[in-house]
């Protein structure tokens, strides 16, 4: 499949999101917008870590015991001279990057100047951005003449105004320390709000939308005429939503009870806000929604705590997100959960009744596939759909519009 009317990478652009023990890859070769080579190695650095990726329909695993994120990265090297047959194809390379604190409000080419500003914001974004920047770093010794590009979850939000963006913090929280909300998930908003505003043929100029991106991190973003007006992630991706494993928003006194009264120490607080909370820590069952859906149907009424706790937290965030729209044409569900889960986006919808919005059960249920995403009756207030998100195409179109130009 192509996208005709995006821009779209016009040679190869290999996609890299590199994480503290990972690293995930894709391929994007001309127009296509399905990887032609995608792979992610696991457990980097550990006596059980392995590499597997997929060609076209075959797929492989090494194991990669004790190799370091240079042996990795060169590995995927290889992957991609043997497919494309001559590493002088390769336009590009474009990184997933999270942070890009207030510097970066669009995708940026690496130079010596950039790869300084990017160090500066580790301290905002310590468990990944150092993980970005090692692969960067390595593929520059490597490839010297080979152009990267970083692409930030946070820049689509940069244009969120203040009212939004601002803690009611004493101001030199912000002006000394930089905090503030940046919002997350910026290169999936974008890219589905774009394809809401093609398929749905809206005005691109003058529309309204709320983008929920329901996987295992969730956040909802509230887009007007193409920009992030307001979002709900903030200072790290723990703000806003509950989702798979993370508690999503909570009174912050929770966290000085649990130091104070309960001697947990900040790594453990860290812990369990970020990896034993959300899905998990209700339901005491699984982070996977579909896990949760199948105990929910079989009468375990944990699931079924944890899913109405996810579905009222998400419909009560929409709502309130809806206030930064000057016109509200779309709710759009993305994400493994928002794109699949036929149940989540009914109860979410029958959640949000006040506004007006009405769906179609049957659309729903096969998710809009016959109406370019759209499960709404023709007489709800707000039309609802479903767009597929494609963040590593994403990814590779903005990397080779900033190469080309
Ligand atoms: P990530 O944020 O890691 O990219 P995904 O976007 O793949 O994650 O979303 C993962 C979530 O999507 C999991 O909770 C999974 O259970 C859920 N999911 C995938 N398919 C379905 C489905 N058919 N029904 C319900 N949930 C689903």
């Amino acid at each position: 499949m192509t996208h005709p009317n995006s821009q779209a990478p016009a040679a190869a652009v290999l996609v890299i999101n590199s994480g503290s023990s990972s690293v995930k890859y894709a391929l994007f070769e001309n127009q296509n917008t399905h990887a032609s080579l995608q792979g992610a190695a696991e457990r980097i650095g550990t006596a059980d870590a392995f590499i597997q990726w997929k060609l076209g329909e075959q797929q492989q695993k090494l194991n990669t015991a004790h190799a370091k994120v240079a042996e990795i990265l060169e590995l995927v090297f290889e992957q991609v001279k043997n497919h494309l047959g001559d590493l002088s194809l390769l336009t590009a390379v474009g990184h997933r990057v999270v942070h890009g604190g207030e510097h970066f409000s669009a995708p940026c080419l690496i130079t010596d100047d950039n790869l300084a500003k990017l160090s500066s914001l580790s301290h905002l974004a310590p468990l990944h951005n150092p993980a970005n920047l090692q692969a960067i770093e390595i593929i520059g010794q490597q490839y010297p003449k080979l152009a990267q590009v970083a692409v930030f979850d946070t820049a689509f939000h940069q244009s969120m105004p203040e009212k939004a963006f601002r803690y009611a913090l004493p101001n030199a929280f912000y002006r000394q320390h930089g905090i503030r909300r940046y919002g997350f998930h910026g290169t999936s908003h974008q890219f589905v709000a774009g394809q809401t505003v093609e398929k749905l043929q809206l005005d691109p100029s003058q529309h309204g939308l709320i983008v929920a991106h329901l996987g295992n991190g969730c956040s909802a973003t509230a887009v007007v005429n193409g920009q992030s007006r307001d979002t709900s992630m903030g200072f790290t991706p723990l703000e806003g939503l509950m989702m798979g494993t993370r508690s999503g928003d909570l009174d912050p006194s929770i966290l000085l009870f649990m130091q104070q009264q309960l001697g947990m120490s900040p790594e453990a607080i860290s812990h369990c806000l970020n990896k034993e909370s959300g899905l998990l820590g209700i339901s005491e069952y699984s982070n996977d929604m579909r896990s949760l859906l199948q105990a929910q149907a079989q009468g375990n009424p944990l699931a079924q705590l944890a899913i109405d706790m996810f579905v009222y937290r998400l419909a009560k965030t929409i709502a309130g997100l809806a206030v930064a729209l000057p016109q509200f044409d779309a709710l759009v569900f993305t994400g493994g959960i928002g794109e699949n889960s036929a149940p989540i986006r009914e109860l979410c919808v029958q959640q949000l009744h006040l506004l007006g919005l009405k769906l179609d059960r049957e659309q729903n249920l096969c998710h809009g596939q016959d109406q370019q995403g759209l499960i709404s009756q023709a007489s709800s207030r707000v039309r609802v759909a479903v767009i597929a998100t494609n963040e590593e195409w994403h990814i590779a179109a903005q990397t080779q519009a900033l190469v080309q130009s």
